[in-house]
């Protein structure tokens, strides 16, 4: 005998919405050398090196950086898929 699965109602909750971030969105990131912000773009930085506009320095963007900004974005409601 089978028995139907449990299917919790999906409900919106006011003020919560969900939002889905595409690879051209544009990231602040700050420069280790020169401390001035560049704007990269989610695509950019899941490639993982990215270059600071003004002083021309590329860094490495680690995966663990790329997760904890995946974490820190969904708390507030932005997803992406990596
Ligand atoms: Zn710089």
């Amino acid at each position: 005998m089978q028995h139907p699965l449990p299917v919790a109602p999906y409900s919106y909750q006011t003020g919560n919405v969900v939002t889905l971030l595409s690879d051209r969105v544009m990231i602040p990131i700050t420069c280790d050398h020169c401390q001035q912000q560049t704007d990269v773009s989610l695509g950019r930085l899941k490639q993982q090196t990215i270059f600071c506009r003004h002083c021309h320095q590329a860094r490495q963007f680690s995966s663990l950086e790329l997760r904890l900004m995946r974490m820190l974005l969904a708390q507030e409601g932005y997803h992406f898929a990596l």
